[in-house]
């Protein structure tokens, strides 16, 4: 495998090109000569992912299309500087370790992990300002642009954080390689762990399954089994591309083919509001060969979906292209049958997964952003049935989550109220799964996947 190097004068061109479209969702820098030398600094840069690790992801993800494997995205809405430690670090690995897995038993198949983590720093928002008791500031837009403080200095949108995100992102999937490659992420260490969560009499539900696995894994030691996929694994970083002065001096030139590589992460994404088939999203992640995903809501249509296959995957590359449909519990049957056949028309292979969190956000009575944790299962359901009905792979879900004990999403097994929500709500954007939740849901997927 080659490093890629920095971009070249041609590659500058060829991604300059794109800069006169319009870009959604970006902030307004108050000084555009700051933000051109911190791109500069960005470009000079290592990168933070090889060209190779990309590929290698590509063709996991053609694997989920096939239904050969499944995939688990998870992390939080929005990473923070502040919470860039050690212990959530470890506590969200381990998070979605041990949901892998139970999906791992319960799809007898490959899981690929992919966080939501090292570069999740940026947002988009519905609206570009807040107004609290008559004072109207920028929206915050993730550590990466501004701070969530609402003052008119914390809010001014600041370049110099482009440059932290970076360093925050390389210190993150340090830590995330170290765990996965260094002995944490045993196998017989996650089952342990996974006992842990059935000793909690909310879910004796999932004795059962629980008891399956921990009997496939005495059967497996008992034949000796000791080998490397059981000691390490692999595990990706994937963000939503959403900042184009960050994901543009991130992007390199492989040595190997010539090609470019956003190396700030090994999967990007489009979100629901940035996927316009003109706009410079749709046209940076092109001309990237990372393997790209794009948001779906309950409003996209079969001619949009054919045209951003069009777009990003003319050559109809399995793996190249991921649809995260995230249409809301209520409408999934709906919806997402038109969108699967639009893309069989086309002759692509898309590998399908499920965001159950997105279409789900509702504000509580007592004024907390929430997802209903019966939603969220349901939201999946719905994908599988759907999926199912068609003959068509259900390949993944996409979860937002933590690996702390927050108390940001309502119900799950440890019946979470809203007059809980206060008790630690620590989200500056969209609610999460904590860790029991995130369990949980891993137990009920399996048992999804099971029966299909
Ligand atoms: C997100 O993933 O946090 C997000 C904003 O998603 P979407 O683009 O689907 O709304
Ligand atoms: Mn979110």
């Amino acid at each position: 495998m080659t490093t890629p190097t920095t971009i070249d004068e041609h590659h500058h061109a060829s991604l300059g090109a794109n800069a006169k479209l319009p870009a959604a969702q970006q902030p307004e820098w108050p000084d555009q000569a700051a933000v051109q030398e911190v791109r500069r600094t960005l470009a000079a840069q290592p990168p933070l992912v090889f060209a190779g690790e990309c590929d290698v992801l590509t063709n996991h993800l053609a694997a989920a299309a096939r239904g050969e494997a499944f995939v688990l995205q998870g992390g939080d809405c929005a990473e923070t500087f502040e919470n860039v430690t050690a212990e959530n670090i470890r506590n969200r690995v381990k998070t979605l370790l041990q949901m892998a897995a139970v999906l791992t038993y319960g799809a007898s198949l490959p899981v690929v992990k992919v966080g939501r983590m090292a570069g999740q720093f940026a947002k988009p928002r519905s609206s570009t300002t807040e107004t609290r008791d008559g004072v109207t500031l920028p929206a915050y837009r993730g550590d990466m642009v501004n701070a969530f403080d609402f003052t008119p200095e914390a809010r001014t949108p600041d370049p110099q954080r482009l440059l932290h995100g970076y360093h925050a992102s390389a210190s993150t999937l340090n830590l995330v390689r170290a765990f996965t490659t260094g002995g944490f992420a045993d196998l017989r260490h996650v089952h342990d762990w996974n006992r842990g969560f059935i000793a909690n009499t909310a879910n004796t539900r999932y004795e059962g399954l629980a008891r399956d696995i921990d009997k496939a894994m005495r059967f497996m030691s008992a034949c000796g089994a000791d080998f490397d996929a059981m000691r390490t694994t692999e595990f990706f970083a994937a963000h939503e591309g959403l900042l184009l002065d960050y994901e543009r001096p991130m992007t390199r030139v492989d040595s190997r083919t010539g090609d470019l590589y956003d190396t700030a992460g090994h999967f990007i994404w489009v979100g629901e509001r940035t996927r316009g088939l003109s706009d410079a999203h749709v046209d940076f992640v092109s001309r990237i060969q990372n393997p790209v995903g794009v948001k779906l809501s309950q409003n996209a249509s079969a001619d949009d979906v054919a045209e951003l296959i069009e777009r990003i995957d003319p050559q109809r590359r399995p793996g190249r292209l991921t649809f995260i449909t995230r249409m809301g519990a209520g409408r999934v049957r709906e919806a997402l049958p038109g969108i699967v056949e639009a893309v069989r028309r086309t002759g692509a292979t898309v590998t399908w997964i499920c965001d159950p969190m997105h279409g789900n956000t509702f504000t509580s009575a007592s004024g907390y952003k929430t997802r209903d944790f019966e939603d969220v299962v349901e939201e999946v359901r719905g994908f599988f049935e759907v999926h199912r009905e068609l003959g068509t792979v259900p390949g993944g879900i996409h979860v937002e989550l933590t690996g702390n004990d927050v108390t940001e999403c309502v119900g799950g097994a440890e019946r979470i109220a809203d007059a809980d929500l206060s008790q630690r709500y620590e989200s500056l954007c969209d609610p999460r799964l904590n860790h029991q939740q995130s369990l949980e849901l891993a137990f009920l997927v399996a048992e999804m996947l099971a029966t299909d």
